[in-house]
């Protein structure tokens, strides 16, 4: 638990620093913890530490963790590949989805919320690194895509996700999120109906420095805070691994 603690006190710092160079107020960005592979008592130790913005992967895991961690009163975001058959149970637990990347997903997930007399937040996921493995819209199709979502009433689009180019180039991954902020800009000035465009999520463990340069409002981590997991990160997100 000591090093959650640190770890913590460890990424604000880095936060602090990169929204200090980049010339921007620190409270521009927000820190969600990935919690995936994490114990309950462990997501609770840090959101007593004053974090108060998680993402979960799966919804199995969702299930399992959500009830135990509620109390400390959490907002909670999905960032894993979203099933259709899934959707009932998302809906129950968060309040954004940062990992819509298909009409198809979207439309599902409207008629559910219809149903409920619901509404939720969502970010579209793009895949800025060109990574067939990788989830997400084409950059290319990004636009196409939000317009159509942005007629589904029950679903707010608030700004983007991706994951960039998992490197140790940084100018590779610094692509990456200049794409992202490129197509948020290509957004705001078309002015869809529904559609706001200021978050941007995108930054982990390894590059938020980079993000945080490049215009993120949420850093997603995980690793550096709570150690490294079990599973391989391709675990969450190959289109390979996950059945259908
Ligand atoms: C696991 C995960 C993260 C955090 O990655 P770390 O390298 O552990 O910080 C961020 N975003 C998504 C979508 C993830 O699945």
């Amino acid at each position: 638990m000591n090093n959650i603690k640190n770890n913590l006190s460890i990424i604000h710092n880095r936060m602090i620093k990169a929204c200090e160079i980049a010339n921007r107020n620190k409270d521009e960005v927000r820190l969600l913890l990935a919690t995936k592979t994490v114990a309950p008592n462990y997501i609770n130790f840090a959101l007593q530490q004053g974090e108060t913005l998680i993402g979960e992967n799966k919804v199995q895991e969702l299930k399992q963790k959500c009830n135990s961690v509620k109390k400390m009163n959490p907002e909670v975001h999905f960032i894993g590949h979203l099933q259709s058959n899934k959707i009932n149970e998302v809906i129950k637990w968060v309040s954004c989805i940062e990992s819509i990347d298909r009409l198809s997903i979207a439309q599902k997930l409207q008629k559910r919320l219809a149903i409920e007399n619901k509404e939720i937040d969502i970010l579209i996921q793009v895949n800025t690194s060109f990574e067939e493995s990788k989830f997400g819209v084409a950059p290319n199709e990004a636009i196409e895509l939000i317009k159509n979502i942005a007629t589904l009433k029950n679903i707010h689009i608030k700004g983007l996700m991706t994951i960039g180019l998992l490197s140790s180039k940084s100018n590779e991954i610094r692509k990456c999120f200049q794409l992202l902020k490129k197509i948020q800009n290509e957004v705001k000035s078309l002015n869809i109906p529904n559609v706001e465009m200021n978050e941007l999520s995108m930054g982990m463990s390894n590059d938020l420095e980079i993000a945080i340069e490049k215009g993120a409002t949420i850093i997603r981590v995980g690793t550096a805070i709570f150690g490294d997991r079990i599973y391989p990160d391709s675990y969450y997100w190959n289109e390979t691994v996950e059945s259908k």
